[in-house]
């Protein structure tokens, strides 16, 4: 099984283009000859005239072929061949004998002697030339298979050591599950050797182990890679949460799967810890909440309980107050007269804030109000109906375009253009007042404008003025420093957001948002209750 890839660059162009001949004859003349001959293969030929010539270019040179003449005087050819085979680098190197007789006995030794071929003189030249081109073309051949496993030995060298210098244990399987190779944090891993761990079936380590698939986005997509938490089962028998991530490998022969493995025993503990003090935090917030909404309930039902008992005390001092300046009207001197009015004017103003007050606690306690489709131009209708006295003594005039159909809570909205229009009257420059009301549908749900064209509100108290009881302006305008607070709850009940844009002395704009999921939800599930 190779675990290396196809190799990229064509290697014949590694190999030189032209191979070795080795010619070997005493005969100059024949050498020559037969270097004629030859010369068209375009080869280099080397020449020597005796034995001992030819095995010290053997020492030197690799060839393609040698080209040995059998009688020659001290060393014959087949001894010569016998020492060529003799010697590690030319053992393999094909030997043709070159002889002039056609003995059985020349033949026998010689191809003893190593020899791959007779060539009988006279030499015909075009079969010498054809023999050995098929030498040439076998050495290149043989010279590029050579190179082509070197390469892929290295490939495969680099590959394990990448494998062992990752940061997990890694295992490569085949598709049976079969351990093809493992690099050393496996073998500490599992506490295995590597010789026990190669040929195993990775589901003996990681039983709920499956191999990889390869993603119809093919390799190296992300798909191609999954993480699972995992039990890894180690060699003294004891279990250990395991991180695993399989990625397919495509080798030439088969689809291999890489397995990385990590020991989770430290991540697990961490997730626990962290479990139990979300499970803590949210008992804590639960409590908390609990206590807060308790004590808020209180302070609501005293504000409740304050507001209406306050009110019979005020309603008493009114009256007695009226009937004191009634009966002895007359009689009063101016300073006394004047007392007297005092006590009504802030009997009367306590009585408002009451009234105030008990509005914003209807609207901001989380009672159960009905949600249905609410026309927003009939409930501007009614806001204006009930300003109608303020309009007429002030000649304003209220411009609304047709407003939506939406579902929400009546009363919430009648009180908040109520009090955004008659603010926006009441709050008027030397200018007859304008108003104007409009909707626009947003990504965020419908956000609607009241603008007019009053005094303005300095920038730096928009977030101010929409607090309990806060007021920019004093006697000059009434008011009790309630109705923007009463709108923000309002807003806020609906799921929405308020807020004001202006600049002193050029009229205010009112914006706000009622989100339209919010209130579809809202609605539906009053709709079912
Ligand atoms: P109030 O009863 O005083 O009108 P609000 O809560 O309605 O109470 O408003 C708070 C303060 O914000 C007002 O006292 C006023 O100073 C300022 N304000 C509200 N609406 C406007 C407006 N349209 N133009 C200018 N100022 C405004």
């Amino acid at each position: 099984m190779s675990l290396t890839s196809p190799v990229k660059a064509p290697l014949a162009t590694v190999i030189p283009d032209r191979v070795k001949l080795l010619l070997v004859d005493d005969d100059r003349d024949n050498l020559l000859a037969l270097q004629a001959v030859l010369e068209p293969l375009h080869q280099e030929l080397m020449l020597a005239e005796s034995g001992t010539a030819a095995l010290r270019l053997c020492l030197e040179h690799d060839f393609a072929a040698v080209l040995l003449d059998v009688r020659m005087p001290e060393m014959d050819g087949f001894e010569t061949a016998e020492l060529i085979r003799a010697r590690k680098r030319s053992r393999h190197t094909p030997i043709l004998f070159l002889t002039a007789y056609r003995s059985d006995e020349q033949l026998f030794r010689g191809y003893d002697m190593g020899a791959v071929d007779f060539l009988f003189k006279p030499i015909v030249p075009e079969v010498l030339q054809s023999k050995v081109s098929v030498f040439v073309e076998l050495s290149r051949t043989t010279q590029l298979l050579q190179l082509q496993a070197e390469e892929r030995a290295r490939a495969e060298r680099r590959f394990r050591a990448v494998l062992e210098a990752a940061p997990d244990a890694m295992v490569i399987t085949h598709e049976d599950g079969i351990i093809e190779l493992a690099n050393s944090r496996a073998d500490a891993l599992f506490g295995r050797t590597r010789e026990t761990l190669i040929g195993r079936d990775i589901r003996t380590l990681i039983p709920g182990w499956v191999g990889a698939k390869i993603a119809p986005e093919g390799l190296g997509s992300a798909h191609s890679v999954r993480e699972e938490r995992m039990t890894g089962i180690r060699n003294n028998g004891t279990s250990f949460p395991a991180d695993i991530t399989r990625s397919p490998l495509a080798t030439p022969e088969a689809i291999l799967t890489i397995t990385a493995i990590r020991d989770a025993t430290e991540q697990v503990v961490a997730e626990e810890r962290i479990r139990r003090l979300n499970i803590e935090l949210e008992r804590r917030v639960a409590a908390r909440t609990k206590e807060l909404t308790q004590s808020n309930e209180a302070l609501q039902q005293f504000a409740w309980a304050a507001s209406h008992d306050l009110q019979e005390p005020i309603r008493t001092v009114l009256s007695y107050s009226q009937w004191l300046s009634q009966s002895l009207g007359s009689s009063l001197e101016e300073r006394e007269l004047k007392m007297m009015q005092m006590i009504e004017e802030h009997a009367n103003r306590m009585h408002q804030l009451l009234g105030a007050l008990r509005q914003y606690l209807h609207v901001s306690e989380s009672g159960q109000q009905e949600w249905k489709a609410v026309d927003c131009s009939a409930v501007v209708r009614t806001a204006i109906s009930t300003l109608q006295g303020m309009i007429d003594e002030t000649g304003a005039c209220v411009e609304y375009e047709a407003l939506p159909v939406i579902p929400s809570i009546e009363i919430l909205l009648i009180q908040l253009f109520q009090n955004l229009i008659g603010n926006g009257i009441k709050y008027r420059s030397l200018e007859v007042p304008v108003i104007r009301v409009g909707a626009l549908h947003t990504e965020h749900g419908w956000h609607f404008t009241v603008q007019d064209n009053g005094i303005g509100i300095d920038p730096k108290y928009f977030d101010y003025i929409f607090g309990l009881f806060r007021r920019l302006h004093g006697v000059q305008y009434s008011g009790t420093g309630i109705g923007l607070a009463i709108c923000k709850a309002a807003v806020e009940r609906l799921g929405g957001r308020i807020w004001v844009e202006s600049a002193a002395g050029s009229g205010a704009s009112f914006h706000f948002v009622l989100p339209e999921k919010a209130n579809d939800k809202q609605a539906s599930s009053s709709i079912s209750s």
